[in-house]
């Protein structure tokens, strides 16, 4: 093999394979892609929040450090069971024999409680504190760069993640997250120019949070879709234009976006044949370990 002295990982969220192939986008395909398996219990739905602290440990779940979104303080665990079956026989509509009218008034009743322990700081999302096993970065051989990553970097995710509910529920018009999203795939496609051309680190990692906002809002607009997964596309060959042989770029998601719901397999795609097939996306982390330090 090729001697590889540096590593590039550009982790787009949300990059969905089948789109890749079905628009035959040679620049993210690269020399070498596919599909990667996902660290998820059989059912679960694929959320960034564990994926990618996942991919940097190298780990399951339950093994990094957590596998729900919302993190429950210490004192919770404690109470939700005794104080549950009073919630249940205050809140929940009895009266109603109809199914769906229960589940419904169920579900409003734990989005609500969601919302005010979170506001009292009893549930809390994922922080850096609650990685709990080593990520590559810690790795003491290998000179790393990480930026945007989603848990470990507070920067990960642009203001504008929390405005996507309102625009899919047309309380906000389209344009102006539109173009906060050209702006975000713009300032970080700059970081990962400016940072090719330093030679201060074996290991780059960059992430991009848009092209699951745009999947998510535009769910019916494949031409806008589209047009963001080609703007992808230039960026892949601009880059693969700007590095020198021995490096190498791996491309990787958390999982793709089909009809605006997440699928549960992940997209990666590497600019050398390393004859991966059908990789576990938590089995990275060794590879290119091995390949850095080798090197
Ligand atoms: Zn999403």
């Amino acid at each position: 093999m090729q001697k590889i002295s540096k590593v590039i990982i550009l982790c787009i969220d949300a990059i969905e394979y089948d789109l890749v192939e079905k628009w035959d986008l040679k620049n993210l395909k690269q020399k070498e892609y596919g599909k990667t398996i996902l660290p998820l219990s059989f059912g679960q739905e694929p959320a960034t929040e564990i994926i990618w602290p996942c991919f940097i440990t190298g780990k399951e779940p339950e093994e990094m450090g957590y596998s729900s979104l919302n993190i429950y303080s210490k004192s919770l665990k404690t109470i939700v069971p005794l104080i549950s079956p009073v919630i249940k026989k205050l809140f929940i509509n009895n009266k109603t024999n109809n199914r769906t009218q229960k589940i419904q008034g169920r579900l409003s009743l734990l989005y609500l409680s969601i919302l005010l322990l979170k506001k009292v700081g009893l549930i809390y999302k994922p922080t850096k504190e609650d990685i709990k096993a080593d990520t590559i970065f810690d790795n003491n051989k290998i000179k790393s760069v990480h930026l945007h990553i989603p848990v470990l970097d507070k920067d990960a995710f642009p203001e504008y993640r929390k405005d996507i509910i309102k625009v899919i529920s047309e309380k906000l018009h389209h344009p102006i997250i539109e173009i906060k999203q050209k702006n975000e795939f713009t300032q970080r496609a700059k970081e990962v120019y400016d940072y090719i051309k330093k030679n201060n680190w074996q290991l780059f990692m960059q992430y991009f949070f848009v092209l699951d906002g745009i999947q998510h809002i535009f769910y019916k607009n494949h031409k806008k879709i589209a047009q963001f997964y080609l703007m992808f596309d230039e960026f892949i060959k601009k880059v693969s234009e700007n590095i020198d042989d021995e490096t190498l770029i791996l491309i990787v998601s958390d999982h793709g976006v089909k009809r605006g719901i997440h699928t549960p397999y992940g997209f990666y795609s590497l600019n050398k044949k390393l004859g991966l097939n059908n990789p576990k996306l938590i089995d990275f982390r060794e590879k290119i370990e091995e390949i850095l330090v080798k090197a």
